[in-house]
């Protein structure tokens, strides 16, 4: 299964070799290009070359061939520079190097030996003398690091290539600003097994459970998550019962509690070892760079002493090491559990916050916003639940709903006297994406009886740009139902001109981010009046949103913002409340018609 086993053939050996990376550092690219040539018509393919040995440690660090084929006489930084520099760092020091000389005297021989290279081999070169030194030499590397860097039992790296690789996985890390992660676990009582059944089973066991690990680690679920990661690849043997993997590529906690959940799941089936049938549960730790710590040692600790936590918490589980964090995934994943059960206990309700006109003081419409009343955890603010929603698939459901008694709730109101207000709906791309979602707004409107232009769907603008080319589609269809759409937190994602012209929508929210202090930053007011004057242009709708302030108020109304949402004149209120505030607003009565959204007609009764 693994690539070390023992009866691996050596034509397979020699098959494997060929994918080894040559490096060669020589300022004649004559030569590089003979030899390249000659190891070509021997099979090698993978080939890092340079003329310029300046370059030549930066990319030896990068690159970490298998071998190095060296020039000595080399202008500014000659081969026995390099062969100096290489044997002080401990990445490099091991790498072999064949130094290729025209010269013939011993006394360079004796000293290119003594700086650590491997072999020879004269200028010009002999190419059949250099593939059989190339593939001597990649032997031996090959041997040493089997030795040196791999578990003989799983053939997995063992502990000292999982140190290395971690330490390599926190450079690169803070180079780049993102985090990565140690997991670690341990098998939960496989002394007892090792001592009950023997360490033949045992052994056996542990190869089975690295192959389940492994192979979770390559399953569609994981990829999907971390496109960019093959942290399957980054599984180690850690000792005795202990495995670990460095995770790099991920976004948030939620994507490090996924996987440890999803190797929870995995060893779940029982393992059948000989004849014996045996369960097997791990204790998963989590430490992360660069909150956990700083460098590879103390991640690589913390994720051990997490793990042990788990253990001690009653093994088969997994443990971050913060607790803070720690106790924020408990508590989602109790919550996921109760999000499920929220539906049909009937714990929803919507809270409708009014979208003024500052033009007319005068309410023109209503977001419906989300409000989950659980029993367990009191009022849940949408932003903490809606991303767990979307993760079990629960946001179809309850957006479904969302959708159905928004519509109810406007068709209600509008029989009880309050028109023109518009409802304004959140909707998730989860929800978006399905291929009935165009046929499920239908029916919502059918059910309701509400008027379709008095219904206003919020997509996010993040959201939308992902798959735009996609989007329009659906769009379109919904256009076709009669229903307004409208570009949520406009102003936080990339939407770029061009496509805005070609979305169907007909309005945009300015984003709370944007709006708060828009009128005292200079970047905010700039890319405020940007998008005021851009949706003017083309004929759509500015609705401002968390504004609080007169100040931002303002701004924005001075430079013709259509609508303001916020506290500045409203909380998300409950539904009870709403037909009061819309009656005590100023000029709602002599204003009945409103130039911004006056599209549709007044209907009346
Ligand atoms: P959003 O659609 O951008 O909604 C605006 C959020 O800003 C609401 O938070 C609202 O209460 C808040 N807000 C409005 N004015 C002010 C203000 O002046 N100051 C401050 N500090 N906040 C203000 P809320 O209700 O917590 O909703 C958060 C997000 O949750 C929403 O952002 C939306 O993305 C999502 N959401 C809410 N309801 C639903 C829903 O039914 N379905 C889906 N898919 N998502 C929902
Ligand atoms: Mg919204
Ligand atoms: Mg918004």
């Amino acid at each position: 299964m693994f690539p070390e086993e023992d009866d691996e053939c050596f034509d397979e050996h020699l098959a494997k070799l060929k994918n080894a990376v040559i490096m060669m550092v020589d300022d004649e690219p004559i030569n590089t290009d003979v030899i390249q040539i000659h190891l070509e018509t021997a099979g090698y393919r993978n080939f890092l070359i340079t003329d310029q040995s300046s370059q030549a440690m930066g990319l030896l660090k990068n690159e970490n061939p298998e071998v190095l084929l060296l020039d000595l006489k080399m202008p500014d930084v000659t081969g026995f520079d390099i062969l100096a520099e290489m044997r002080k760092e401990q990445l490099l020091k091991h790498i072999p190097v064949i130094v290729l000389t025209s010269s013939s005297s011993a006394e360079t021989k004796l000293k290119v030996l003594e700086l650590g290279a491997s072999d020879f081999l004269s200028k010009p070169v002999d190419s059949s003398e250099l593939i059989l030194r190339l593939q001597n030499t990649l032997t031996a590397k090959a041997y040493q690091d089997q030795l040196a860097f791999y578990d003989s039992l799983t053939g997995l790296p063992n502990r000292r290539s999982f140190i290395q690789r971690t330490k390599s996985a926190v450079t690169n890390a803070s180079q780049e600003g993102r985090s990565i992660a140690v997991l670690h676990m341990g098998l939960d009582r496989f002394k007892q097994i090792n001592d009950t059944l023997g360490p033949k089973i045992g052994d056996t066991l542990l190869v089975e459970a690295a192959i389940r690990i492994r192979d979770y680690l390559r399953s569609s679920d994981v990829i999907t998550r971390f496109p960019h990661a093959r942290p399957w690849n980054d599984l180690a043997r850690f000792g005795g019962d202990e495995f670990s993997i460095i995770l790099t590529g991920y976004d948030q906690v939620d994507d490090l509690a996924f996987v440890a959940r999803g190797i929870l799941e995995s060893m779940k089936p029982i393992f059948t070892v000989g004849d014996h049938d045996v369960y097997i549960t791990p204790s998963i730790g989590v430490a992360s760079f660069p909150g956990d710590g700083k460098d590879a040692d103390t991640l690589i600790t913390k994720a051990a002493s997490a793990t042990n936590h788990a253990k001690e918490r009653g093994r088969n589980s997994f443990q971050f090491y913060s607790e803070e964090i720690n106790a924020r995934s408990i508590m989602r994943m109790k919550m996921a559990s109760s999000l499920r059960k929220a539906l049909e206990n009937g714990e929803f309700l919507l809270h409708y916050q009014p979208q003024v006109n500052p033009h007319a003081d005068r309410v023109a419409g209503v977001e419906a916003l989300l409000r989950w009343d659980s029993p367990v955890y009191g009022m849940v603010s949408p932003s903490d639940f809606t991303p767990l929603a979307e993760e079990n698939g629960m946001i179809i459901p309850i957006g479904n709903w969302v959708l159905h008694e928004a519509c109810r709730q406007a068709s209600e109101w509008r029989s009880e006297g309050l028109q023109d207000i518009t409802v304004s709906v959140n909707v998730s791309m989860e929800q978006f994406r399905k291929r009935d979602f165009v046929q499920s707004v239908k029916h919502v409107l059918d059910t309701s009886g509400l008027y379709p232009g008095f219904l206003v769907l919020e997509i996010t603008e993040s959201l939308m740009m992902e798959n735009a080319e996609k989007h329009i589609k659906t769009l379109h269809e919904l256009k076709a139902l009669g229903v307004e759409l409208s570009i949520d937190d406009f102003g936080t994602g990339y939407s770029s001109l061009s496509y805005l012209t070609r979305f169907p929508v007909d309005e945009l929210k300015i984003a709370r981010s944007f709006a708060t202090n828009i009128h005292e930053e200079p970047n905010h007011a700039a890319v405020g009046r940007a998008i005021i004057a851009m949706a003017k242009s083309l004929g759509l709708r500015v609705v401002a949103e968390g504004v609080e302030e007169t100040g931002p108020l303002k701004f924005l109304t001075e430079r013709g913002c259509d609508l303001i949402q916020g506290y500045y004149y409203s909380k998300p209120l409950p539904k009870d409340q709403l037909p009061e505030f819309v009656c005590a607003m100023k000029g709602y009565l002599e204003n009945r018609m409103l130039p911004a959204r006056n599209k549709t007609p007044l209907l009346t009764g």
